[in-house]
């Protein structure tokens, strides 16, 4: 018999409805109060006496809630999504939060397969015709999968599950994803192919890509002009990445064969006249409801309570424990710096990245918590291609997951500052490096070899050129033809007449159309546009 004190034991707080088995798990090692009816109020006074609340959607930790708990240690979100928990009050508290992002993966690729598989024997309709008594065999023609083209979209957990799924339907897979390397496709039997080539090749596209504003309307007329006719795209990511407008006119006019949507633009899609067509395969964004996935995320969720009961470090931690004030305050420039460095270079890499080399030179180089400034650097690289939440604890664990390679080093020597941050990322198109400092405040000082000293803000377009006359006039020219007003212009360059860099900080947004174009102007050899 195991004696435990009762002092000792821990008490969690379930306040949604999870599975039976989470709450099993828990039951060895707490005390378990399940009340999936609580109300915000009622919350704030009782969780006081609780060591861990486990919530679903319905249950909101608030700042309230969470300044009024005494001994909390983790919330734990039996799903993905965390927005119904202030992340914020709760790191200020030193609280975990931890998910269970892994859960719903096989579900939701076994949810695309089904629409792949619906529009390919015409399921859904056949099903509506047999029902109304019909007996159409030969309407419902269909294709087999075997021999065909999957192309994915966004290769990630799910992507990954899909491809492994279409795999033993023997069928052909083409990868579009810039944030993942060769070896981790050709590990899931995928080959990396740009966006047009998958597109024009692919007889089922599968988009498992997160919505961001790059993502947002990625699948649109021009999109579906390149497509096959018999072509099929399938959406169990999120509404707003495929135009709908387009989509519509797209299936009506047999521009593509057919979509199979879980997810819109507006959910409930009502008066959506995609609705109407038969082409069209449509779910209530069910994706994640499978009795199994929400299993899973109870037990995951338990065993990282159990964890942190253990004293033990969870998987899932979404947020970061909170360094001591002093340490923060000697830190923070730095931090702002890094993450700053990090989102010029995640823009301005061309490919996706294999390694990510960070060097630390003067006193930085002997500062203990050097590791802080290269989560935060991952961080933010990786927050902006990736739907969940990535933070400066889990950083390290999915970039490993990625195939990122990861390096440190220091050096004594800064180049005449006090400290300064060098960051390069490796990739199959090429590197690309910038170093910055921040002494006073955050400056960019190095874009590779070429010295700068920009203010990392706002917006800006990046220019190699020919250090010849003229060439600074024709991209400040093409800018104004495009009427983008010029704030500020720097140049770093070795010797005059040879390749320089031009860091233009501009007044507005450039649309990628005027960067083709400068790229494009004689004497350029590329341009980017970096947002900071
Ligand atoms: P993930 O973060 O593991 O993978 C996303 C992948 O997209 C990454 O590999 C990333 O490199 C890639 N990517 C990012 N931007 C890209 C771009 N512009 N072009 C190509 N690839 C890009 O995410 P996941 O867990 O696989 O989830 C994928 C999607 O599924 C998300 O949108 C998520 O919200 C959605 N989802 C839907 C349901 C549902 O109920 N239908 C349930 C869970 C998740």
């Amino acid at each position: 018999m195991r004696l435990v004190n009762i002092m000792d034991r821990k008490k969690v707080i379930i306040a949604d409805q999870i599975n039976e088995k989470g709450i099993k798990e828990l039951e060895d090692v707490a005390e378990v109060v399940v009340d999936t009816a609580i109300t915000q109020e009622e919350l704030v006074n009782t969780i006081k006496d609780f060591d861990a609340i486990i919530v679903r959607s319905r249950t909101k930790v608030t700042r309230a809630v969470i300044e009024a708990a005494e001994k909390l240690k983790i919330i734990a979100r039996a799903g993905v999504g965390v927005d119904n928990v202030d992340m914020e009050a709760a790191t200020e508290k030193g609280i975990m939060v931890v998910n269970a992002p892994e859960s719903t993966s096989v579900t939701v690729a076994e949810h695309a397969m089904g629409l792949i598989m619906a529009l390919a024997r015409k399921i859904a309709i056949a099903d509506k015709s047999v029902k109304e008594g019909k007996w159409e065999k030969s309407r419902f023609m269909g294709i087999e999968l075997a021999g065909k083209t999957l192309g994915i979209i966004g290769m990630g957990r799910i992507g990954s599950q899909v491809a492994s799924r279409c795999k033993a339907f023997a069928m052909d897979i083409l990868v579009n994803d810039p944030y993942i390397t060769e070896d981790v496709a050709s590990r899931l039997g995928a080959r990396i192919v740009d966006k047009e080539t998958l597109l024009k090749e692919a007889d089922v596209i599968t988009i498992h890509v997160p919505l961001t504003p790059e993502t947002k309307h990625s699948i649109s007329k021009n999109e579906f002009d390149i497509m096959k006719e018999s072509a099929f795209i399938i959406n169990c990511a999120r509404g707003g990445i495929i135009k709908e407008d387009d989509l519509y006119d797209a299936l009506k006019s047999g521009n593509i064969g057919g979509a199979g949507l879980d997810v819109f633009e507006n959910e409930p899609p009502e008066g959506n006249p995609l609705l109407e067509l038969d082409n069209l395969v449509a779910t209530p964004h069910i994706g994640a409801s499978t009795r199994e996935a929400q299993r899973d995320a109870a037990i995951i969720v338990a065993n990282e309570v159990k964890k942190v009961f253990m004293g033990k470090a969870p998987k899932n931690v979404l947020n970061m424990p909170v360094l001591d004030p002093e340490t923060f305050q000697a830190i923070k420039p730095y931090l702002t710096l890094s993450e700053k460095l990090a989102d010029f270079l995640i823009q301005a890499a061309k490919d996706s990245i294999a390694e990510v080399e960070i060097t630390y030179c003067g006193e930085l180089a002997e500062f203990s918590r050097r590791d802080v400034l290269s989560r935060a650097i991952l961080k933010e690289m990786l927050n902006s291609i990736l739907t969940e939440p990535v933070n400066m604890i889990n950083a390290p664990t999915i970039a490993k997951n990625r195939g990122i390679v990861i390096t440190e080093s220091k050096r004594s020597e800064a180049e005449g500052y006090k400290s300064l941050i060098k960051v390069k990322i490796k990739s199959d198109e090429g590197d690309i490096s910038i170093e910055g400092t921040a002494t006073k405040e955050p400056r960019i000082v190095r874009i590779d070899e070429y010295w700068v000293n920009v203010k990392p803000e706002g917006t800006m377009v990046i220019a190699r050129y020919n250090d010849i006359p003229g060439s600074i006039g024709t991209i400040g020219m093409k800018l104004g033809e495009y009427g983008i007003n010029i704030a500020k212009m720097q140049v770093g360059r070795e010797a005059p007449g040879e390749e320089a860099v031009m860091v233009i900080t501009v007044d507005q947004k450039v649309p990628s159309e005027v960067i083709d174009e400068i790229r494009a102007l004689e004497h350029v050899y590329d341009a980017v546009y970096v947002q900071l």
